[in-house]
C-alpha cells in the first residue's frame, strides 16, 4: 500500500479558473473532445491540490506548438495549472477508463489511476493533442495506489520521452514537471513530482479491450470512430473503415517497433494498457536503452521472465494486435466467421510489414541506400558480431559511419569488440556490398550519421541526473541532459562523457517503474 506523507485534505480544493482569478491564468486553448463521449468511458474527477508546487522545467518549443505562451505557463498561476491545484478555463479533467493485458494476464479494469486529463488542445499545425497530469492524485481508476509520482521516475518520463521525439520515434511528450512539495512513499519517502505529458491521444488497445469485456459493441463503434476521425480520418468514408483501422494501427504499431529497435529501445512494460492506438511511444516505467548489445537484453525488474526482452518486442506487439483484433470482431463482418477470417488476414500482414520496416531501417544504419535480397543476412550477421564481441550498440553505428568515410577509423570500431576476426570478415563484405554504390563514402557516411545516434539517454546518466535531483537537489544535470539529448545525431565537443557508455561500476542492471 502506498501512501502521500502529506495529508493533503487539509488543502482547499483546486481553484477554477474561470471563476476567480482568470485574468491571471495562461491561456490554454482547450477544446475536448473524448470527455464528450459516453459518461462510461471515463470518469470525471478533478485532480488533488498539492502543498508547494515548484516548477522545474518547461518545454518551451513544445509549448509554442500547442498555442501556449511558455513565459505564462511559467508564472505561479500556471504552475498552478501545471500542479492541479487550479483548473485552467476550459478544462474539464476526467480519468480515462480502460483494461489491459499485463505481463500476457487480463485485468478488466484499470484506468488512469494517477493520470487526470486536463483537456485537448488543437495544435499549432491542426493536430488534437492530449494534456495529461501524470501523478495529479488519486481517481476512481487508482485501487490501491495513491495516485502520486516520484521525481525520480517523472525526470526519467521527461528525459526519455523528449529523447525519442528528437530521434524521430513517435510518443507521447513531456510538456512540464513539477515538483509538489509533498512526499510519496515507495520503499522509501521520495519528494513528489507530476509530469504534464502530451500525447496525439490516450487511447490504449485496453481501451478497446474494456469496453469488449463488457460486450459493449455500441461502445466498441463508438470508439472505433472516434479513433478514426482522430487519427485515421482518411478512412472515415469507408465503407470497410474498421477493417481499415485495424490494418492502419498493425501498421503503425510495427514501424514503431521497428524504430525502437533501431535505437536500440527497450520498452520494458509491453502490456495492452501501454499500447497506443495511434502508435506513439507512451507510459515510459521501466524502460531502458541497451548499451552492450545482446537481443535477449532485459532492464526492467518487473520483467522476471523475459516477456519484453529486446528482441521479443516485435512478438510481443503482433500479440497485443491479435488482443486488438480480438475487441473489434463484433463490428468486422456479417457473421462471427467472416469477422474472424478478416482479422486474421489484417493480422497475417504484420510480420512481413514489421520485416520490412526493421530491415529498411537497419539497411541504412550499415550506409545502403538500395537494399538487395541478401541484405537481411549482411544486417543479421553485424548484429550477431556485435552480440558476440559485447560491443556498445550506439558507438558501433557510429563507428561504422566514420569508417564509411575512411577505413582509418577500422581501429577505432575495432576496439569496440571484444575479438576482431568476425567483425574484419564482416567489414570485407560490407565494403563489397558497398562497392557498386555510386555515392561518395562522404555522402553515405553523412547519411549513416543522420540515423545513428552518437548520445542515447543511457541509464547509468540517467541514473546520476536523477540522484543529483532526488538526494542534493541539482537539477543542472538533467536539464543538460535534456538540452544535449535534443541534438542526438550532432557530434560536437561538449558531449563526451555523455558518448561514454557505463565504467563497470557504473552499469545500470535493472530498472524500476517507481510506481
Ligand atoms: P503502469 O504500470 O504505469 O502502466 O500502470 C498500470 C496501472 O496502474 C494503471 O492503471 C495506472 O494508472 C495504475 N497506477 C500506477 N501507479 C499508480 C499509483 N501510484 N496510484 C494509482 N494508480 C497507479
Ligand atoms: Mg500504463
Amino acid at each position: 500500500m502506498v501512501l502521500e506523507l502529506i495529508g493533503l485534505e487539509v488543502l482547499p480544493p483546486p481553484v477554477h479558473m474561470n471563476t476567480m482569478d482568470a485574468n491571471l491564468a495562461p491561456p490554454i486553448p482547450f477544446d475536448n473532445s473524448y470527455a464528450r463521449l459516453p459518461e462510461r468511458f471515463f470518469a470525471r474527477v478533478q485532480p488533488t491540490a498539492v502543498a508547494a508546487p515548484k516548477l522545474i522545467r518547461i518545454n518551451e518549443p513544445l509549448a509554442r506548438e500547442l498555442g501556449i505562451d511558455p513565459q505564462a505557463l511559467a508564472t505561479p498561476e500556471g504552475v498552478a495549472i501545471l500542479a492541479g491545484n487550479r483548473i485552467a478555463e476550459g478544462s474539464d479533467p476526467i480519468a480515462m477508463a480502460y483494461a489491459g493485458h499485463q505481463f500476457g494476464n487480463f485485468v478488466p479494469q484499470l484506468g488512469d489511476g494517477r493520470a487526470i486529463l486536463i483537456g485537448e488542445v488543437v495544435d499549432t499545425k491542426g493536430i488534437r493533442r492530449d494534456i495529461h497530469l501524470k501523478g495529479a492524485g488519486r481517481t476512481p481508476y487508482s485501487r490501491m495506489g495513491d495516485g502520486r509520482a516520484a521525481l525520480g521516475p517523472v525526470l526519467r518520463e521527461y528525459i526519455v520521452s523528449e529523447a525519442m521525439a528528437a530521434l524521430g520515434i513517435p510518443t507521447t511528450r513531456a510538456l512540464a514537471a513539477v515538483t509538489t512539495g509533498g512526499w510519496v512513499l515507495r520503499e522509501e519517502p521520495l519528494p513528489g513530482a507530476i509530469l504534464a505529458r502530451v500525447a496525439s491521444s490516450h487511447i490504449r488497445v485496453g481501451t478497446f479491450q474494456f469496453f469488449a469485456a463488457r460486450k459493449d459493441t455500441d461502445a466498441i463503434r463508438t470508439l472505433a470512430d472516434y479513433t478514426i476521425a482522430r487519427h485515421y480520418p482518411h478512412l472515415n468514408d469507408r465503407p470497410d473503415k474498421y477493417r481499415e483501422l485495424l490494418s492502419a494501427v498493425i501498421a503503425r504499431q510495427g514501424e514503431l517497433i521497428a524504430k525502437w529497435m533501431h535505437v536500440g529501445f527497450i520498452h520494458g512494460v509491453m502490456n495492452t494498457d501501454n499500447c497506443s492506438i495511434a502508435g506513439e511511444t507512451i507510459d515510459f516505467g521501466p524502460c531502458a536503452f541497451m548499451d552492450t548489445y545482446h537481443p535477449s537484453t532485459v532492464f526492467s525488474s518487473i520483467d522476471r521472465g523475459g516477456r519484453y526482452a529486446f528482441a521479443s518486442q516485435p512478438v510481443i506487439a503482433n500479440w497485443n494486435m491479435v488482443r486488438f483484433a480480438e475487441t473489434l470482431l463484433p463490428i468486422l463482418g456479417d457473421t462471427q466467421e467472416e469477422a474472424i477470417a478478416t482479422a486474421q488476414e489484417r493480422i497475417d500482414a504484420y510480420p512481413p510489414q514489421f520485416q520490412a520496416a526493421i530491415t529498411a531501417g537497419y539497411a541504412a544504419k550499415i550506409g545502403i541506400a538500395r537494399q538487395a535480397a541478401d541484405d537481411t543476412a549482411l544486417i543479421q550477421d553485424f548484429l550477431t558480431v556485435m552480440a558476440n564481441g559485447a560491443a556498445d550498440y550506439t558507438l558501433t553505428f557510429r563507428a561504422l559511419s566514420d569508417t564509411a568515410e575512411d577505413p582509418a577509423h577500422d581501429a577505432k570500431l575495432r576496439a569496440l569488440f571484444t575479438g576482431s576476426d568476425a567483425l574484419d570478415a564482416w567489414l570485407q563484405r560490407w565494403r563489397d556490398r558497398r562497392a557498386s554504390d555510386p555515392r561518395t563514402p562522404r555522402d553515405i557516411a553523412t547519411a549513416m550519421r543522420a540515423v545513428n545516434p552518437v548520445i542515447i539517454p543511457r541509464n547509468h546518466q540517467i541514473e546520476a541526473v536523477i540522484k543529483a535531483a532526488v538526494s542534493g537537489g541539482d537539477f543542472a544535470p538533467f536539464h543538460r541532459l535534456v538540452d544535449e539529448l535534443s541534438k542526438p545525431f550532432d557530434d560536437r565537443p561538449g558531449i563526451d562523457d555523455l558518448k561514454q557508455p557505463p565504467k563497470p561500476e557504473e552499469v545500470v542492471h535493472a530498472t524500476f517503474c517507481g510506481t
